[in-house]
């Protein structure tokens, strides 16, 4: 099957940047630091200058950021963390693995990000901390989330794995709680060429822990305070990301007005997304919603369009979290636009030719179903 548009294409920009890129990556082959060192250090100060906090701890994954965080909090068995059922996994799994508890609180269905009233209604006496998922590229509601949290004494840890790059109110995701996390997975908005991560915090103590705790709970080497992981990020990603980001505003620019012009051109023939006023999204994905979508998709595949589905599941009708109590029914929303959602071809040099191919497809699909203008009429 060759598609007529690539899904992600980190081809365009490799070529684009490859003399840095070979640039950085040569400089760590010729002085052999493969893991940790001095680019993982410039890496780290850029980082947390981007998003604006004082420390940003680069790290070998958006997971293992994420389990980090929850490290430095001291999360425990028997603790609970609220979080959303419509997300990637992993932002549930290192609660899991810690052996607390994950509680759901459900969506909005306009953002996808779980509401703050949900939240609080979640809230009980074993409730430490708030891992709020800023979905597709647009910050969650988090001033209202850490008024939550702050009146109720939790921790909030803002999972922008898709939303570096997007502003909230002005200021940037990842730096908009206690901590923020994010990766640098290939296809991300700021994908490195393997696996990453990096957690972000204003907090000195905690940065400090955070620090520790990846490199086996080591603050000196082979003296060990506290029980930590491998969670190092290698030079190789650093290399990559150090030469990408010099760039990454202006492709955080290009995702907003390649996402605004679907937005123009798709109104009318499917939910396009709303990207609330004080937002700024970076569009990790572009995702509408379809009444239809097996026939959707299939017509899209027929015409060339490729198209992908975050998440076909929400995490409480995962088989892995049947033992939770959760079923059908437990979170509507989630559940009903884990049906309908469905994404488009979406990265920063995706050209207007190849957008028009792709709202081409969608309208001629979306014309060939009769409940869809039903469906979009409803209120
Ligand atoms: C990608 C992603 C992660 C995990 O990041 P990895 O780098 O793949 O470990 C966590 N949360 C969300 C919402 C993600 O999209």
């Amino acid at each position: 099957m060759s598609w007529r548009v690539n899904f992600i294409d980190l081809k365009t920009q490799y070529a684009q940047h490859k003399d840095d890129i070979q640039r950085q990556l040569n400089e760590v082959l010729d002085n052999t630091q493969f893991i940790m060192g001095p680019k993982v250090t410039e890496l780290e100060a850029q980082l947390a200058d981007y998003v604006g906090v004082s420390h940003s701890i680069a790290c070998s994954s958006g997971t293992d950021a994420l389990l980090l965080a929850l490290l430095a909090k001291g999360v425990k068995p028997g603790d609970e963390v609220i979080t959303t059922p419509f997300t990637f996994i992993a932002t549930v799994e290192v609660i899991s693995l810690l052996g607390a508890r994950p509680v759901f609180a459900d969506i909005n269905e306009q953002t996808y990000n779980s509401e703050p009233a949900a939240i609080e209604t979640a809230i009980t006496e074993r409730t430490r901390g708030i891992i709020p998922v800023s979905l597709y590229g647009q910050a969650a509601d988090m001033d209202e989330i850490n008024a939550i949290a702050a009146s109720h004494g939790l921790w909030v840890l803002e999972d922008g794995a898709q939303s570096l790059g997007a502003t909230y109110k002005g200021r940037h995701s990842c730096g908009l709680s206690e901590i923020g996390a994010t990766s640098f997975f290939p296809s991300k908005p700021l994908g490195c060429y393997g696996d990453g991560g990096a957690v972000f915090t204003d907090d000195d103590s905690l940065a400090e822990a955070l620090r520790a705790l990846r490199v086996h709970g080591q603050k000196q080497r082979y003296r060990h305070h506290l029980v930590g992981v491998d969670a190092r990020m290698d030079a190789m990603q650093a290399a990559v990301l150090l030469a990408k980001l010099p760039h990454f505003q202006s492709e955080v620019e290009l995702r907003r007005e390649k996402g605004a012009y679907y937005s123009e051109r798709l109104a009318g023939h499917v939910i396009t997304p709303v990207i609330l006023p004080h937002n700024t999204s970076v569009f990790a994905q572009y995702t509408i919603r379809v009444p239809e979508r097996d026939s959707f998709c299939a017509s899209l595949k027929d015409d060339g369009i490729p198209t992908a589905v975050h998440y076909p599941v929400p995490v409480h009708m995962q088989e892995a979290y049947s033992d939770l109590g959760y079923g059908a029914g437990s979170f509507p929303v989630a559940e009903r636009m884990a049906h309908e959602v469905v994404s488009l071809p979406m990265f920063p040099h995706i050209t207007k030719a190849q957008q028009d191919l792709v709202i081409e497809a969608v309208v001629k699909a979306t014309s060939r179903t009769t409940q869809h203008a039903d469906a979009l009429a409803a209120p």
